[in-house]
């Protein structure tokens, strides 16, 4: 951590795996630069960014967890109500995570992480590549980033393959839904953000991993507004509500009770999918899309207790996760992962691997009319424009659920026995976390789009965005691998213009 600056070339506002990107990809493309990172949320580990998971004691990850929950308690003290507290509340708060106290009711699980590392310290490290109209096909260097975002975030199909039955799992799942698969659209391992460690424990990604020996880092810093050119400070931005036409000159930071004005050639905003519009609307930098074409993955889970195995299997500490890759034909992504404990009470001794859950998440059918607004007269516990969310399902939306619900009901049949007689849970909205489109990234400026290929916000130069946001389509595949691959391009295109 490096003393409080009044001047760097490059300003990352968020410190999750986005704004850890490009601090990551600069500093190794254009080590001449200045960069620092201003993040709203405490230092809980360290090194800076570390997932939860890593911290072997209970107690300090339980109260690691609560330090990035916000800033007032939004579920009881004890963590072991938790599960009670999520049912009756049907809102799915998961540790770590802490939901919106107001304009959430279209959008009931809208979650958000204050942390150095952001969400990247709470995930499940799951890494598919998008597949199909899932890939952004205005992008010739698509592939190369995602195979970037995959050294930076140090994933791994391996890690967890041999897990108990997990071998089993996939060759059920197989015979029964590869046939109208291309090779690489096959039931597989899923690719994690996880390795393991020499003494055999393992080690899950957080931000850490991608910021590597980056330091420059600024907790409990919150950045209120972007500075442009010849901007007042009170919001008008001397071009009506656009910001068109504008170049960045800083972000103002709230820290240790004081505003700061830092001066930058660059600003990144990276503060998730809610938040970086909230910090462009608050900037007036307003784009026709900004916080439009909002979505989020409904998503449909079901469990199994794996039928006919063999007794022999022993614990080994790690459960397996598989993937059933998104398709055109299939447009849905699934993960299925083996329980370290059953939902449900059985008698009797549980073989290991053989209690699966599966998670069906859905691509979205995108309407401009699903949107994080905000307001210019209320304000959220930051002090920033209070949020609301506007969001419906389809038609096509709910028969593409149908579709899920059976397809699930097929997977879990060539796996084994439900384990009760419930049908498949849908989630409700917002529960996949994977809350993209509010900023997203278009080929031309026509009004659709809040960014250019390269990140760049249309008509402002200097000003970037970052993460699931930035997402232009209908993705069903988890989301971060993409959003770091989109932020490796936007931080190679900032190395070669500075
Ligand atoms: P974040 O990680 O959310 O970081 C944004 C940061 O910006 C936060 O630290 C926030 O405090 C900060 N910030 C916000 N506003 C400001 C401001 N005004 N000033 C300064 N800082 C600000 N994704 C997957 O792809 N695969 C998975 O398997 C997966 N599993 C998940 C499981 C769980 C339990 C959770 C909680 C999430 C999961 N996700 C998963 C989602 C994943 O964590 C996010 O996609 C990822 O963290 C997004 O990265 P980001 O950097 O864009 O945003």
């Amino acid at each position: 951590m490096t003393r409080f600056p009044t001047e760097v070339d490059v300003a990352i506002v968020g410190s999750g795996p986005a704004g850890a990107t490009y601090a990551r990809v600069l500093s190794e493309h254009a080590p001449h630069l200045r960069v620092a990172v201003f993040e709203a949320g405490p230092l809980i580990s360290d090194p800076p960014g570390t997932h939860v998971r890593n911290i072997r004691d209970a107690e300090a990850r339980a109260e690691a967890q609560r330090r990035c929950e916000g800033p007032r308690p939004s579920r009881p003290a004890s963590t072991d109500t938790m599960d009670d507290y999520a049912r009756s509340a049907n809102r799915l708060q998961r540790p770590g995570t802490f939901l919106l106290d107001s304009g959430w009711e279209e959008f009931p699980a809208a979650a958000m992480s204050t942390n150095v590392g952001g969400m990247g310290a709470h995930w499940t490290g799951a890494c598919p590549r998008p597949g199909e109209s899932e890939i952004i096909d205005f992008l010739p260097d698509l592939d190369a980033w995602l195979t970037e975002a995959e050294r930076l975030l140090g994933v791994s199909a391996e890690a967890l393959a041999g897990a108990p039955l997990a071998g089993e799992v996939r060759r059920r799942l197989a015979a029964a839904l590869d046939a109208d698969r291309s090779a690489d659209r096959r039931v597989r391992p899923m690719p994690l953000a996880v390795r393991r460690e020499p003494d055999g424990h393992l080690r899950w990604a957080g931000a850490d991993v991608v910021f590597g020996g980056f330091r420059d880092i600024h907790p409990d810093a919150l950045v209120t507004r972007v500075l442009l050119d010849g901007d007042t400070g009170n919001g008008d931005t001397g071009n009506g509500d656009t910001g068109n036409g504008d170049t960045v000159s800083g972000v103002r930071v709230r820290a240790g009770g004081a505003e700061h004005d830092v001066r930058a050639r660059v600003v990144v905003v990276a503060a998730d999918s809610l938040r970086t519009p909230q910090v462009l609307h608050a900037s007036g930098v307003r784009p026709r899309a900004l916080g439009r074409y909002l979505n989020d993955q409904p998503q449909i889970v079901y469990a199994v207790r794996l039928r006919d195995i063999p007794p022999s299997a022993a614990h080994t500490g790690i459960s397996g996760v598989s993937w059933v890759p998104f398709t055109d034909a299939h447009p849905f992504h699934g993960q299925v992962m083996q329980l370290d404990a059953s939902p449900v009470p059985f008698a009797g001794e549980i073989v290991p691997g053989s209690i699966v859950g599966l998670g069906w998440f859905c691509a979205k059918d995108l309407q401009e009319s699903d949107r994080v607004a905000f307001s210019d007269d209320e304000v959220d516990d930051y002090g920033m424009p209070a949020i609301r969310i506007h969001y419906r399902l389809t038609e096509r939306d709910l028969a593409n659920l149908e579709t899920a619900e059976k397809e699930i009901r097929q997977a879990a049949e060539a796996l084994g026995d439900p384990l009760d007689d419930q049908p498949p849970l849908r989630f409700p909205n917002g529960a996949s976390l994977h809350y993209q489109g509010s900023v997203r990234m278009g080929q031309a400026d026509d009004g659709t789009s809040v960014c250019g290929p390269d990140s760049q916000v249309w008509g402002v130069r200097g000003l970037y965005v970052a993460g699931n946001g930035v997402i232009p389509t209908a993705t069903a595949c988890n989301p971060t691998l993409t959003a770091v691959a989109l932020a490796v391009g936007g931080a190679l295109s900032i190395a070669k213009e500075y």
